[in-house]
């Protein structure tokens, strides 16, 4: 009796949010499950696909209608980037602002008639978090799934002068003045500080969870007490499915997957499928919905092809993974000790394959090779 009425005083209300993006949901759910665990009332907002695997965090779900989700995955630069790496981040645009046109409102709607929360969470992309939280006047922390930054290692920086050519910088460059603008005039109309959208990859709230290891980030050291190294956040998601699992317990087996995103690369595929057919490997490939298998090549006997593989209950029976280095992947296949090899399809990728090899946990193909 008396433990329960403690909790209720101590039970804070938090309103979360995240790009709608597997890479962006998936280290937040450990984070949500753990608030609702300790008696917190958790609120996150998401677009409908989510719904499932966010109630089975134990937090509440409220869904809108998303225009950022579609612009996911598309090549910014056509032929050029496809046949080299592709464009980090290529959410940061005018859809971004958008998103936050359209989530802000969503929310203080809902306030009308509830209290407000305590304080927001929010992932990277969801710049609409911290739109919320300084109207609200509420504390804000962040979530960074991937490498953060300061003035010692800059991602979008390192991003724009490493791997981007002159027209990709140039067609950037545009991109961000537009939608900067575009975030800015949004800000001046919630009478807020306004801020950048390139902030999504640079800015660092007082209290900012990086979800990797502090020996993972570049520059790690360097980084502030606002920055909270808390390593991997992974929470088993209730997506298992048909997959058969009996034919991957007995035999040695590799794992192959593009991730989410940058996944419609049917001649990688097919190379897999060159490479490792007849062998004594079974090999699991995941290939995302953008492609279909009538697509592929003939799929080799002992491959088992899906659009969307349960990942984390596979790597638990894994002798390899081939990754192409998206954070979550790399820190889900390193909680479970499983070797990598990283094949990266984007910038931001390339730097999470090197790093892999100079820890001495994998190694990384470039995609070319
Ligand atoms: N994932 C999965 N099954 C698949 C492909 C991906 O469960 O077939 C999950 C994976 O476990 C990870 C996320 O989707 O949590 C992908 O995030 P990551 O950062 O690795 O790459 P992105 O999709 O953002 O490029």
């Amino acid at each position: 009796m008396i433990t329960s009425s403690l909790q209720e005083i101590a039970m804070s209300k938090y309103y979360f949010f995240s790009g709608p993006q597997s890479g962006n949901v998936n280290p937040t759910l450990a984070i949500a499950q753990g608030l609702v665990q300790r008696g917190n009332h958790v609120i996150y907002y998401l677009t409908e696909e989510y719904r499932e695997v966010l109630e089975s965090t134990g937090a509440t779900f409220r869904s809108y209608n998303s225009v950022l989700k579609n612009s996911f995955g598309k090549s910014l630069t056509g032929a050029q980037s496809d046949r080299d790496l592709q464009v980090s981040a290529p959410w940061i645009n005018s859809n971004l602002v958008n998103e936050c046109s359209i989530v802000v409102p969503n929310v203080l709607r809902d306030l009308d008639t509830e209290a407000k929360p305590d304080a927001i969470i929010y992932g990277q992309m969801a710049l609409w978090g911290r739109i919320l939280a300084q109207i609200l006047e509420i504390p804000a922390v962040l979530i960074r799934p991937t490498f953060a930054s300061n003035k010692h290692f800059n991602l979008l920086e390192t991003l724009h002068k490493r791997f981007y050519n002159e027209e990709q910088r140039k067609e950037r460059t545009l991109t961000f003045a537009k939608a900067n603008k575009e975030m800015h005039d949004l800000c001046e109309h919630y009478a807020i500080k306004p801020f950048p959208v390139t902030d999504a990859m640079d800015y660092g709230e007082a209290l900012t969870l990086v979800t990797q290891p502090r020996s993972f980030q570049y520059e790690g050291t360097t980084f502030d007490k606002r920055f909270h190294f808390v390593g991997p956040c992974i929470m088993q998601r209730p997506d298992l499915g048909n997959f058969p699992f009996e034919q991957i317990e007995s035999k040695p087996t590799l794992y192959i997957s593009l991730g989410t995103a940058f996944n419609d690369k049917s001649e990688f595929y097919n190379m897999c499928f060159k490479a490792f057919a007849d062998t004594q490997w079974q090999v699991v490939q995941s290939i995302g919905n953008r492609l279909k298998v009538e697509q592929l090549d003939p799929v080799p006997n002992n491959f088992i092809v899906a659009p969307y593989v349960p990942q984390l209950d596979v790597l638990k029976r894994l002798e390899i993974f081939v990754t192409h280095g998206g954070m979550n992947s790399v820190m889900e296949g390193l909680s479970n000790g499983v070797p990598l090899v990283v094949v990266p399809q984007s910038g931001e990728q390339m730097l999470s394959a090197q790093r892999v090899e100079q820890l001495g946990i994998g190694l990384a193909l470039h995609p070319r090779a």
